[in-house]
């Protein structure tokens, strides 16, 4: 690095998409710098992953014991109030956990909001700090709908902080937020009621598991609106009204806007520096750089194909690291990124995914899980697995459906991602009984 500069790396954002490889760049002896104008942690520890998981648990754990009534005697409900004070206990150490690894390492966090004055110098609380290169992994914000009354909707964090469970929700948007906090509510016993854009709901997962779980959430009370065209809000006394469709109309306690999340660009100068970005996030090439040499973009930000996920963040943080250390030259090599969405039963996959396989002509086997002896140990009916195979006979996709389905994903992964071949796969000994061993036991 040149003397001129205060650090040799100074990212913007202390989310996931920073902090996994700046904390190990920061031990070998480079000098990091992080400004945050928020938490530490970013999304996913505060008001993301961790947050929504803990208000989840008690949401599976009463799926088990309804599934189990004819073994379990009573009734238990959710104590909604219970649930968010417990769901803040869990994540209130995080950031400062965070916090205190970076300091061990020497890296210095910077509280305040960063501009660019030009390519090696921001501004943070109207003071300068320069560095030869610079990360940008400002994450998303929540997209909010530019409809009359939208002042009267919350988002997700708000969601997730309620004191107290309305009576009656209104949820626009029906992606994997908008999915898993329906499945939440109505758990708790909110009335719920989704609203689709269109008439598809978590268009990035199979359609045909993602209408199972939708017919078991109507099932469960959950009422889906499709093609819903949400023209704005009002007060109707303590109520909210919500104007969709043609000039129809719904009263509700409170309505979240689940209707995306957007890239943190704006704001900064990016402009006048000269990185493009657009509405999907900043351009980037093969290496996470953008268009000036010297800046480069981690996490939720990038305009990338890639899931905008916590594990994507952390493995684009870790090549940055590889990379400024010299340990890497070459273009970042995503490895199979699953997805998962935490309804109930969840939907989780990797690798190819159905419908590509059946466009290239690949082999798709199903599996009726509710038949495999050990998912009957909890009784799950709603539970289905499809892997696909390629020429050789090797798996290269799978897609689950099933209260379990993020486990066997994950048991699964290497298969995928190393290509074993069936005796490869047959050193593999799973511990007994086991989801994994469940797993394995069907590729
Ligand atoms: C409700 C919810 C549930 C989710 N659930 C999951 C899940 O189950 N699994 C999963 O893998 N992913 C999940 N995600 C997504 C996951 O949280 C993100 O993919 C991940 O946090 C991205 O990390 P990041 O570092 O790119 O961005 P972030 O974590 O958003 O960090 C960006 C940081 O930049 C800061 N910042 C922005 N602009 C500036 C500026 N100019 N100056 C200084 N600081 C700035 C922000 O304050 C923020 O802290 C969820 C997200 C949400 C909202």
């Amino acid at each position: 690095m040149s003397e001129q500069y205060d650090y040799q790396v100074l990212y913007i954002g202390a989310g996931h998409g920073t902090f996994d490889g700046a904390i190990p760049l920061a031990a070998s002896g480079c000098k990091v710098a992080i400004v945050e104008s928020g938490l530490v942690g970013g999304t996913c520890p505060n008001r993301g992953c961790n947050a929504k998981i803990t208000l989840d648990e008690p949401v599976k754990v009463m799926r088990e014991v309804e599934r189990l009534n004819d073994v379990l005697n009573g009734k238990v409900e959710l104590n909604w109030t219970g649930n968010v004070e417990h769901k803040q206990q869990v994540i209130d150490s995080l950031p400062s956990m965070i916090s205190g690894l970076m300091d061990s390492v020497g890296i210095d966090v910077i509280k305040g909001y960063a501009t660019f004055k030009d390519s090696h110098t921001v501004i943070v609380n109207d003071q300068e700090i320069t560095a030869d290169k610079i990360v940008i992994s400002t994450g998303l914000r929540p997209h909010r709908l530019d409809v009359p009354g939208e002042d009267l909707t919350h988002d997700s964090e708000d969601f997730m902080n309620l004191k107290s469970l309305p009576r009656d929700i209104v949820i626009i948007g029906s992606g994997y937020i908008g999915m898993e906090f329906a499945t939440i509510a109505n758990a708790a016993g909110s009335k719920v009621t989704v609203m689709l854009h269109s008439d598809k709901a978590l268009r990035r997962f199979h359609q045909p598991f993602v209408e199972k779980v939708i017919a078991d959430m109507t099932k469960r009370g959950v009422k889906f609106i499709y093609n819903a065209k949400v023209a704005g809000f009002s007060n109707n006394g303590s109520n909210i009204s919500v104007q969709y469709g043609d000039s129809e109309e719904l009263t509700t306690d409170w309505v979240l806007d689940a209707t995306g999340r957007i890239p943190n660009t704006e704001n900064m100068n990016l402009e006048k520096i000269g990185v493009e970005y657009n509405e999907r996030g900043i351009v980037i090439n093969d290496h996470l750089q953008t268009t000036v040499d010297n800046i480069y973009a981690s996490g939720d930000v990038i305009d990338s194909d890639q899931p905008k996920l916590t594990p994507t963040a952390i493995f684009e943080s870790m090549y940055l690291m590889k990379l400024f250390s010299g340990k890497t030259t070459d273009a970042i090599n995503f490895p199979v990124v699953p997805s998962v969405v935490f309804t109930s039963p969840r939907i989780a996959e990797a690798g190819v995914s159905i419908e590509d396989a059946e466009k290239a002509g690949l082999s798709v086997t199903n599996s009726d899980l509710s038949q495999d002896w050990y998912y009957q140990v909890d009784k799950e009916t709603l539970a289905e697995s499809k892997q696909v195979h390629d020429k050789d006979g090797r798996l290269v996709g799978i897609t689950e459906m099933s209260d379990h389905a993020d486990d066997v994903i994950n048991s699964l992964l290497p298969i995928i991602e190393l290509k074993l071949d069936p005796e490869e796969i047959g050193r593999i000994v799973s511990l007994f009984p086991s989801i994994g061993s469940a797993a394995f036991g069907r590729i």
